[in-house]
Order: structure tokens, then C-alpha cells, then sequence
């Protein structure tokens, strides 16, 4: 075991004055807004190991395969609503199904994964070339056209070398799209400290529209999109019909009063796509 590391300064403003919110699981900066996870964090390596994706509960996910299949879809539409990449990179890419639908859809895809286990599982039961380490070491023959990342900014022992890392990585103009749970979400104001995306034990970072859009800006994007969803967004028609997915529907009806499933600043899920600077022009 190593030691649990405890962040003090604000990673955003530098601030040092920060309060603890939800139970005092989540600090806040008292001068940006910026939120991450109060203490008791264990490093990456011991926490993405065999256990985070064991065979018991990876054979669980690959029952819900139609659902991420779906999923899958839905994001690769909405990359595709602004970007037409030919070559993409997925940090993250778990069972590989957003890289499946990409390779199916003519794009050149390859993804960088933490879990060996999981890794494996993308390789071998989608197809994907998928290599175990993780995405701010890798090293990729060219540059690619398109970086994606679902639910990993807020795992990464530092968001700001992630996102240069994706920077580093693109074609001038290439494209970044991101989605991170959002903390400032009607969900997340209602449940508190038990909002189910807190999952201190992994999430070390906790965003809301403003601190991701001004740490992607940081980085040396454009913002082009920026808006969040609910999680009904990601529901099969026949699954939006179950008591979950019902329920689902209801807290977004609830937080927005329309049946959209986006919103500007209140949904559970926020989603970034943004545009490298090329070289030589001004951020
Ligand atoms: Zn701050």
C-alpha cells in the first residue's frame, strides 16, 4: 500500500482556501468553484488492477452489450455532428464498443487502456486494437484527427497533462471529445453525498460546465460544443420503459420541465467537443 494522497491547492486556480461539501467527501474552491475529492485517494496502479474489471463483473457487462452498443452509437453520432476524423485514438475505451462503431464506420481507431483486463476484453470480444497503459505515456506512430474520453478526465491523476497530452497528440484543428460526470447536475444536487457518480474511491476530479470548459480552453481548444445530458440520453427505446428507465425520464422532466434530454448546465452527464489551436495562431 502506498501513501493515500491528499490534495490541498485548488487544480484549477491554484486557490488554497477550499470547503468540504457533500458529507465531506468533496472539497470546493472557495475562489473558483472548482471541486475534487477531500482525501483518502490511492494511486492509479493499485487501483485499476485486475480486480476493477474482474472476470465476474466484465462478463456482467458484456451481458448489457446492446446497451452499450447503443451508447456507443449515440456518442459516435454526436462526434460526428461537428467532426469527420479518419483517424481517432479512445483513452479509456473499456469493452471497445465506441471503437467498434467508429472502426465501422470507416474511421482508423485505436485505444490505450489502464486495465490489462479490460484491454483484453476489447481485443478480444470486439476486435479493437486496444494496448494496456495509459493514454499520457502512450506513444502513437502519427498524429490522429480525434481523442476521445468517456468518463476517464475525472479518473487521471492530472487533468491538465491529459488534456495536453490529447493536445500533443492531434492534427492541427484535430478534434477532442469529452464527457465527465457533472457535479453541477440536478441529480447531484438532490442526492448529495450519496449522488451515485461521486464514487470517491475513483473519481478524483468533479466538474461543472465552467470548470470544464475553462480547463479545456486552458489546454489549447476551441470549445465548439459544450452542453450536458441525462442518462436517459443513453437508453434503449425498449429499456426506457423499464421502472429504471422510467424513472430516469422522470428526473429529467423533474430538473428541466421539457422531455429534451439535454441541457445546458443541469443534466447528469457533461460532454465537451473542442478543436486543437494549429500551431501559430492565438488562444
Ligand atoms: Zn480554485
Amino acid at each position: 500500500m502506498t501513501d493515500l494522497m491528499t490534495i490541498d491547492e485548488c487544480l484549477m486556480c491554484g486557490g488554497a482556501r477550499s470547503e468540504f461539501v457533500m458529507g465531506g467527501i468533496v472539497r470546493r474552491c472557495a475562489d473558483c468553484a472548482f471541486h475534487w475529492t477531500a482525501a483518502g485517494l490511492a494511486p492509479p496502479e493499485e487501483l485499476y488492477d485486475e480486480s476493477y474489471f474482474e472476470a465476474e463483473s466484465y462478463r456482467k457487462y458484456f451481458e448489457f452489450a446492446a446497451q452499450w452498443q447503443f451508447e456507443a452509437a449515440r456518442r459516435l453520432r454526436w462526434v460526428l455532428s461537428a467532426a469527420q476524423p479518419t483517424t481517432l485514438v479512445e483513452a479509456g475505451p473499456a469493452g471497445g464498443f465506441f471503437l467498434a462503431a467508429a472502426r465501422d464506420h470507416g474511421i482508423a481507431v485505436e485505444g490505450v487502456e489502464v486495465s490489462e483486463a479490460a484491454a483484453r476484453y476489447a481485443r478480444d470480444r470486439t476486435g479493437v486494437p486496444v494496448r494496456t497503459g495509459t493514454f499520457e505515456e502512450a506513444v502513437f506512430a502519427a498524429p490522429v484527427d480525434a481523442v476521445c474520453a468517456f468518463h476517464v478526465l475525472e479518473h487521471v491523476t492530472d487533468p491538465r497533462r491529459f488534456l495536453q497530452a490529447a493536445h500533443d497528440r492531434l492534427t492541427p484543428h484535430g478534434w477532442l471529445a469529452l464527457e465527465v460526470p457533472n457535479i453541477e447536475s440536478d441529480t447531484a444536487d438532490r442526492a448529495g453525498e450519496s449522488w451515485a457518480d461521486l464514487s470517491p474511491r475513483f473519481h478524483l476530479w468533479h466538474f461543472g460546465p465552467e470548470s470544464l470548459r475553462r480547463l479545456v480552453a486552458e489546454a489549447g481548444f476551441e470549445i465548439v460544443r459544450l452542453d450536458t445530458i441525462f442518462a436517459t440520453h443513453y437508453l434503449r427505446p425498449r429499456r426506457q420503459l423499464s421502472r429504471w428507465g422510467l424513472a430516469s425520464r422522470w428526473r429529467s422532466l423533474r430538473a428541466t420541465g421539457s422531455v429534451r434530454t439535454s441541457h445546458p448546465q443541469r443534466g447528469d452527464y457533461l460532454r465537451v467537443l473542442a478543436r486543437r489551436w494549429a500551431p501559430g495562431e492565438s488562444s
